[in-house]
């Protein structure tokens, strides 16, 4: 059987060709690079994502604060980390890197914000 996967894992977005056989991966084709391989070998046994969104910030001098999880999370769970994110509202000030959720969805996996997010008070 034939699998088609873009990886993406870099802006280079290169187009996979993975040929399985009784569910193992015996070729991979397309990849510039190993990372695509690694890539498709996790995608087909344990597809992974960081999610990125934003939260809700008060008094801040923008309305949302952006962040990400540290590392990738199994994507069944995705939608969780979402639902749970959306629900989330902080006090400015925020700064990079800070822990904003320390284990989102039950993942073990913590949020962090992506920017700092100065009070309403001060002028940018
Ligand atoms: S195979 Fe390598 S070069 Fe191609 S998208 Fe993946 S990481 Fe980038």
């Amino acid at each position: 059987m034939k699998k088609e996967l873009i990886c993406i894992s870099c802006p280079m977005s290169c187009p996979l060709e993975l040929t399985i056989v009784n569910g193992e991966i015996l070729s991979i084709t397309g990849n510039r690079c190993k990372n695509g391989e690694i890539y498709a070998r996790q995608e087909l046994t344990h597809p992974q994502r960081v999610v990125t969104t934003t939260v809700a910030c008060r008094s801040g001098l923008w309305p949302r604060l952006p962040v990400k999880t540290i590392a990738a999370v199994p994507k069944d769970y995705v939608t969780n980390v979402v639902t749970e994110l959306h629900e989330v509202e902080v006090e400015a000030p925020v700064l990079l890197g800070q822990i904003i959720i320390e284990n989102v969805a039950n993942t073990g996996i913590a949020v962090i914000a992506t920017r700092s997010l100065p009070h309403e008070t001060v002028k940018e």
